[in-house]
Parts: structure tokens; sequence; C-alpha cells
């Protein structure tokens, strides 16, 4: 579903993407994992077309993302993508939030979006927060909200960068297993982690990044035994 080729990406002088390959298949789960500054949220990034590529190739659901040709608004369709801060718009309820893109965007009647936005709180445990403000959502129903609406556009493929960082463990914990519920659903999901315990129980497939290469690249069994020692020294194992 996505496919990332040998991709290259400077910013300036500074190569942060130096030949990525990767893809991920219809419902896996793909954790990416490495130090600050490896080029994780840049690969992420592009394949949402929210950075262009200096060369290589980036396929997501059929489509070439850096064709000038593509049709953006049908790729945001299909690819949610969630960051470390929720971005929602404070003066909006969170229902006014999940169904501004649904209406706004795609055309969906405003009965059906509302109906939308109900279904994909009930999906993050939200359901009674729908005419809430953000500012009165703690941390995480915040991130879970921002997930909602990331969801009522019916995406094909879901992004996190780093979503519960700025988390208590508490509010993680049920950021994550929203999460955990959408992988149990079938969703395909490249995500940003630092929360090495749960890329392991979760990810099919693991791609540590390392000055802009992917160092390593296997199952979650690379997390209990990394083959090269910059894997090993990243998770603290030594090797
Ligand atoms: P972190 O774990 O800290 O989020 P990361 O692996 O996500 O790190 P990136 O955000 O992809 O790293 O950044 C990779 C490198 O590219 C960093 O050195 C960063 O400073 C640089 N960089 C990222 N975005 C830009 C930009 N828009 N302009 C210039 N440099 C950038
Ligand atoms: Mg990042």
């Amino acid at each position: 579903v996505v496919a990332l080729t040998n991709v290259h990406k400077s910013f300036g002088p500074l190569k942060v993407l130096d030949g990525v390959t990767f893809d991920v298949a219809r419902g896996d789960v793909l954790c990416i994992i490495g130090r600050s500054g490896s080029g994780k949220s840049t690969a992420l990034r592009c394949i949402d077309r929210f950075e262009t590529i200096d060369s290589g190739e980036i396929v997501v659901c059929g489509r070439k993302v850096h064709d000038p040709a593509l049709d953006l608004r049908a790729l945001r369709q299909d690819v949610g993508i969630v960051f470390q801060s929720y971005n929602l718009f404070p003066h909006l309820t969170i229902e006014e939030n999940i169904t501004l893109a649904p209406t706004c965007v795609k055309g969906t009647s405003k009965a059906e979006a509302r109906e939308q936005a109900r279904a994909a709180l009930a999906q993050v445990g939200l359901s009674d927060k729908i005419q809430h403000y953000p500012e009165q959502l703690s941390g995480g129903q915040q991130q879970r909200a921002a997930i909602a609406r990331s969801l009522a556009m019916r995406p094909k493929v879901m992004l996190f960068d780093e979503v519960t960082s700025a988390l208590d463990p508490e509010l993680t914990g049920e950021v994550l297993k929203v999460i955990e519920g959408l992988a149990a659903d079938g969703m395909t999901m490249v995500m940003v982690t630092h929360e090495m315990g749960f890329a392991r129980s979760i990810a099919d497939r693991v791609v540590f990044m390392h000055r802009g290469k992917v160092h390593e690249h296997g199952t979650a069994a690379v997390l209990t035994t990394p083959t090269t020692p910059e894997l090993a020294q990243f998770l603290g194992t030594g090797l």
C-alpha cells in the first residue's frame, strides 16, 4: 500500500534521507524508530507529501506521490496523519473539528458528517465529549479526538508521528489502546514511536533509521535481537 524506493532528500546542505527504501503491506503496522534527527519525521511527511523529495519514488495506494499530476486531495483522503501536537482548532467543538474537513473538502452532508463524527468518537472512546471544546479535554483525550478527526475521513492508511511523546504515561496508555484497536481492525499504519514495548507488541515490521538511512529492517524481533551495533546501542542492549 505504501512503498518508498531509494528516496533522497536534503534541506540545503543537510542530507536527511539518504536512499530510503521500505514498504508497508495492507493491514500491516510499520514502526519507525531511531535517534533524534535521523529522518523519521521527514520520511513520514514525504508519504503524505508534506515534503518534496529530491529523487526516488513514493507510491501510496497506487498513486505516485511526487508526480506533478498527483491529486493531492485524494491522497490526503486516503492517508491520515496525526502529529505530536494535536492541532485541533481551539474555537471549534470536537464535533465541529471532526466534521470540518468532510463537509468542506469531501462534500459530505452535515448530517452524514455528524454521524461519521459520532462513529469515530465512539471508536476512540470519546462519545461523551462531542460538544466539548479542546481546552476542556485532557491531552490524551485531545490526541484521541485528533485521531478521530483523521478516522472520520475514512483513510486507508494512518501515519502517526510520536503521538504520545507529549503525554503522561497514564494518558499515553489510553492513546496506545486506540491505536491497538485500529491495528486489530486491520488499519494499515506507519508510526514513528519511542515506545519500544508498544512497538514490540504491535509492529509487523520495524524500520530503524540511522543518519538518513534504513540501517536495520525486520520484524519486531529486531527489537529483541538487533543485528547491528547501532540498533543495539539505540535500544541500550549493548552488542
Ligand atoms: P526527532 O526524533 O527529533 O523527531 P526525526 O528523526 O524525526 O527526529 P527529522 O525531523 O526527520 O528527524 O529531521 C531530520 C533532520 O532534518 C534534522 O537534522 C532536522 O534538523 C532537519 N530538518 C527537518 N526539517 C527541516 C526543515 N524544514 N528545514 C531544515 N532542516 C530540517
Ligand atoms: Mg520527528
